[in-house]
């Protein structure tokens, strides 16, 4: 008896829900209906990868390819988000339904990284490496290792003069 007028109310209302595919909705403004990627921009640095809750992005910087599983995403736009250089982005589209499941893999090109030159790369083969002035000079600046510091001479001097002073008494 309780649940009589909202039998009653939905017998009498159009149904909530569409057939999809044939009843088509208009998109909202802000839909995430599909993850689009712009692969040429894409500088695979694998933020996408690394954010994504349900791990449906898999990025592979020495292959130059960017993988999605387009059946795992759930359209949260967190990649979109975290994109650097926005090459990710949601189209306000319905995904076309499917019989069976693909393989969503875009080809790149990753940007190359420049290797640091060391003193020793730029030498040219063949030659002797170059020393640095600067700190050949402060070495030769710096008091030999062997050369006695002035306290230590302060200590000996009392026991060169009780020496000098034996050799005069055994003289006498
Ligand atoms: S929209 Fe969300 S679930 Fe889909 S690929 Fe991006 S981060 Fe992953
Ligand atoms: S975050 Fe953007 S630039 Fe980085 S790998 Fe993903 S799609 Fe490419």
């Amino acid at each position: 008896m309780l649940f009589t007028p909202t039998v009653v109310k939905n017998l009498l209302k159009k149904p909530a829900t569409r057939k999809y595919p044939f009843e088509v909705r208009e998109p909202f403004p802000k839909y995430r209906g599909e993850l689009v990627i712009d692969i040429d921009r894409c500088i695979f640095c694998s933020s996408c990868e690394r954010k994504c809750p349900s791990q449906c992005i898999a990025v592979d910087r020495d292959k130059g390819t960017w993988q999605c599983d387009p059946y795992a995403c759930i359209y949260c736009g967190y990649c979109v988000d975290v994109c650097p250089v926005k090459c990710l982005s949601m189209k306000d589209v319905h995904r076309k339904p499917s019989t069976e499941k693909t393989e969503w893999i875009e080809q790149g090109t990753p940007p190359r990284h420049k290797k640091k030159e060391t003193p020793k790369d730029a030498a040219p083969k063949g030659t002797a490496p170059v020393l640095d002035k600067s700190a050949a000079a402060a070495e030769e600046a710096a008091p030999a290792a062997t050369e006695v510091a002035p306290e230590a001479k302060a200590e000996e001097r009392p026991a060169a003069k009780d020496k000098k002073k034996d050799e005069k008494k055994g003289k006498k």
